[in-house]
């Protein structure tokens, strides 16, 4: 056995805690999980079954912990992992699965797939079967804080622009400030007018908040790859940015996965409680709109329609919120078919759109979105993840559908009461 394979076995054996074990024992191979995940039902390619992603975990779990797999080992028969293995399923794991959670939905017996395909990864990524894109950004969150490679005067530069656009500060290091923004790399760089949004809804709202430029990113690459100590030290630079600038609360922003990573993954990673709440931002416009601190005024009146971010809608329950806000906003606003929490995942989460080698995939299972999109005709579509907007951008372009898509923050600003910006619906 190589060093490297070794070492993927041992992580294996150490991911494998009460929860996997229970669920691959329970796991009664009815197949129902194919049916929810996008990969099978735009490919129909059984491979692409979540619970046959995660054959080599399932295999060292049956071999490590179950008497009959014991046994057959003891016997000489059974199959064990191998490097070749690990090298075939690290497309399935990492290219096939987004880590949406999907599956986890319809299980009958309550598996949570895209937690086992969390754990798996790490064993993965111990063996050195990670996908080269992904290796990259996460050396880049580790040495520069940002999977994108954005430094500090990138942010700083962006936010000069900002203030000039808007007339408004944008406050950087200000002990006290009862809210920390995060932001992800694709929103300064991408999206940057997600910054200017912010400062003219919390203008209006009163709301005191603040950036660190000591740690300004939210996503947690670390998490995607599947090395939780890289996972963990992300958290930690958060944490001890929010405790020097004694916030009371940390703002995730409109990125799916960042939300999942700070405020589901972070304490567990870390091993503590948080000194200081965690709110997605959608979380905190809906807040303010029912305290009546935001206020907007005029309607789009396009037909739109919502796409949940996985990791904000499913994983994460922030549900309701957008709808509330949407219902301000939207004359004629009309759900997918299956939203909410059973809404299809655009196909680029969990590390798959840093993961070059599947653009191919990604773009073929938007088929899916497409299926969706066909049955409502929107003019437009809102969401609230600056990864899936890209990759819903991306997806609407590869089959020649002209649709805007849009942020549901930026979409408030430009509706904002008193707002005198150009642009602005009223
Ligand atoms: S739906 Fe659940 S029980 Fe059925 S095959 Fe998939 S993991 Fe197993
Ligand atoms: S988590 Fe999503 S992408 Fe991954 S196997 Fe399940 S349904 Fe498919």
């Amino acid at each position: 056995m190589s060093a490297t394979l070794e070492r993927g076995i041992h992580a294996f054996k150490e991911v494998i805690d009460a929860p996997v074990a229970s669920f691959f024992s329970s796991c009664v191979r009815c197949g129902l999980c194919a049916h929810a995940c996008l990969f099978y039902t735009e490919t129909e390619e059984p491979k692409y079954t979540p619970i046959y992603k995660l054959e080599p975990l399932r295999r060292v779990w049956r071999e490590e912990y179950s008497f009959w797999g014991r046994l057959t080992k003891a016997l000489g028969l059974s199959k064990p992992v191998t490097d070749d293995m690990l090298t075939e399923w690290e497309t399935l794991v990492y290219d096939s699965c987004t880590m949406c959670g999907r599956c986890s939905m319809v299980c009958p017996v309550g598996n949570d797939i895209a937690y086992m395909v969390r754990k798996m990864r790490e064993g993965m990524a111990a063996s050195g079967h990670a996908p080269a894109g992904l290796i990259g950004a996460t050396q880049r969150a580790v040495t520069i804080g940002s999977p994108m490679g954005v430094k500090l005067p990138a942010l700083q530069a962006q936010i000069r622009h900002t203030e000039q656009d808007i007339g408004l500060p944008i406050p950087v290091d200000e002990v006290g400030a009862e809210y920390l923004l995060l932001l992800s790399s694709m929103e300064i760089m991408n999206f940057p007018e997600f910054i200017g949004a912010i400062a003219k809804i919390f203008n209006q709202a009163g709301v005191s908040w603040t950036i660190s430029s000591e740690a300004f990113e939210a996503t947690n690459s670390g998490i995607q790859i599947g090395v939780s100590d890289i996972a963990a030290e992300l958290v930690e630079r958060i944490v001890s940015a929010a405790e020097k600038l004694k916030v009371k609360s940390v703002i995730s922003p409109e990125c799916g996965h960042a939300y999942m990573a700070i405020r589901w993954e972070g304490p567990n990673l870390i091993g503590r409680p948080y000194s200081f709440k965690v709110v997605h931002i959608l979380e905190l416009l809906d807040d303010l709109r029912e305290q009546g601190r935001l206020k907007t005024t005029g309607k789009e009146t396009q037909r739109l329609t919502y796409h949940d971010p996985c990791q904000i809608s499913r994983r994460g329950g922030v549900v309701k919120q957008p709808r509330n806000l949407l219902n301000m906003l939207a004359e004629d606003f009309v759900e997918m078919p299956e939203s909410g929490t059973m809404n299809w995942c655009c196909g680029a989460g969990g590390g798959v759109s840093s993961n070059e080698r599947a653009d191919e995939l990604r773009l073929k299972v938007f088929n899916r979105k497409k299926q969706q999109l066909d049955a409502i005709h929107p003019d437009a579509i809102i969401s609230a993840c600056s990864n899936c907007r890209i990759h819903l951008e991306d997806g609407l372009e590869e089959y020649g559908m002209d649709m805007p898509v849009l942020s549901l923050t930026e979409t408030i600003a430009e509706h904002l009461a008193g707002s005198e910006q150009p642009g602005s619906k009223e």
